[in-house]
């Protein structure tokens, strides 16, 4: 039998409510392919604020660097918005991402065949997307300094650093062709080379690297190029490599393809140790504690951390199919049905999951 330990932080609003189903389902793999899941709860974002003053208390670091993986609901809700920066829910989301070094973002964006009337695009156009976009976690102008409001000769200046080192775009280049060589091979570099220094270093970056891996067709793209392509045709992708804020809007962008927030997981790696696994949506105050929330994206965030952080692909790929399954005969939560199909509760969703995963290692 082999033994892993989870660290869980189910955090605020719908985060715990979506967290049990997805325990619930790695119990059920854990019972059929004789693994043990040792999960340990941790405090994170608003209610570790509450409970103990801070929204990421040392007790969880410690928790998430001692475990195998991490998987994390949502943080968050307007009881916190009037805090200061070092009490906000989100602070600890931040600092939990820091404090294991994760560096490379990963959405998968799949639109499951049944539910392709939840996108806003065209059944032609999006039928059979599945996308990977890796983006770099860590660097870039989000962290850049000098970064400040002064003022110049001119009146109010302001300034933001777009900083990189060749080491970290070399990290997570080679995180892209890695994952495509898991996939269709295909690895699409974003970047603006017409005109920024950094993207110009990062494309030669990605060639010098390509020679390494012969077997991924490397291409290179402008990122308001992507934008575009992404609604036009976005089968052409399979895996998307770029840096930090060309991959935040992109990969919000590509997210509504699908057309439901409930739907997407990701996953946040670094270079060794826990990788970190949640859902792309927050904590949706809105419904939160009304068993309404859609559990699927933190259901399929474990098929990530089997597949990624546990190396179990077999049971990753079985929790992918079951979902499509359930999805197939109609089950729905409220976010994602239409009157004449069957909406389910946020614990019967998971059931739903469930027994298909049951019925299909019996048989
Ligand atoms: P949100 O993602 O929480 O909700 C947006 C809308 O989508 C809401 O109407 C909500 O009901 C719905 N929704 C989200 N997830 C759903 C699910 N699983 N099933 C059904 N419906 C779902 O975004 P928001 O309202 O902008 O933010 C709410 C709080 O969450 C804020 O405090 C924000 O800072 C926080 N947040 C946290 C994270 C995170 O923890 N990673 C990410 C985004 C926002």
């Amino acid at each position: 039998m082999s033994r892993y330990k989870i660290a869980v932080l189910p955090g605020d609003g719908i985060g715990p409510e979506v967290v049990t189903e997805a325990v619930l389902l790695l119990e059920e793999i854990g019972k059929q392919y004789n693994h043990q899941f040792d999960f340990k709860y941790g405090k994170i974002g608003g209610v570790a604020v509450d409970e103990v003053g801070t929204p990421l208390p040392g007790e969880t670091i410690e928790l998430c660097k001692s475990s195998d993986a991490v998987l994390l609901g949502a943080v968050g809700g307007p009881k916190w918005d009037n805090e200061p920066p070092v009490r906000k829910p989100e602070t600890g989301l931040l600092g939990i991402r820091k404090a294991l070094q994760l560096y490379a973002n990963l959405r998968p964006v799949t639109l499951f065949s049944s539910l392709i009337h939840s996108s806003p695009l065209k059944r032609e156009v999006v039928l059979d997307t599945d996308i990977l976009i890796v983006r770099e976690l860590t660097g870039g102008i989000y962290f850049g300094t000098p970064r400040e409001r002064r003022v110049g000769e001119n009146g109010v200046e302001v300034v933001d650093t777009l900083f990189y080192t060749e080491k970290e775009m070399e990290r997570i280049i080679r995180k892209g062709f890695e994952l495509a060589q898991g996939r269709k091979k295909k690895l699409t570099s974003v970047d603006k080379a017409n005109v920024l220094e950094s993207s110009r270093l990062w494309r030669e970056v990605a060639n010098r690297i390509a020679v390494d891996y012969p077997d991924v067709e490397l291409s290179h793209m402008l990122v308001d190029n992507a934008a575009m392509q992404l609604i036009r045709n976005p089968r052409q992708f399979d895996v998307i490599v770029t840096e930090n804020m060309f991959g935040d809007i992109l990969s919000d962008e590509a997210s509504m393809l699908t057309g439901s927030l409930g739907m997407l997981p990701s996953a946040s790696l670094g270079v060794s140790g826990p990788g970190l696994y949640e859902p792309i949506h927050g904590s949706a105050p809105d419904i939160a504690g009304k068993q309404v929330a859609n559990p699927l994206a933190t259901i399929l965030s474990t098929a990530l951390l089997l597949r990624h952080s546990l190396g179990l692909e077999e049971e990753a790929n079985l929790v992918e199919q079951a979902v499509d399954k359930a999805l197939e005969q109609g089950y729905r939560t409220q976010d994602i049905g239409s009157e004449w199909e069957r909406v389910l509760c946020t614990s019967q969703m998971g059931e739903a999951v469930r027994s298909y995963l049951k019925a299909t290692i019996k048989n």
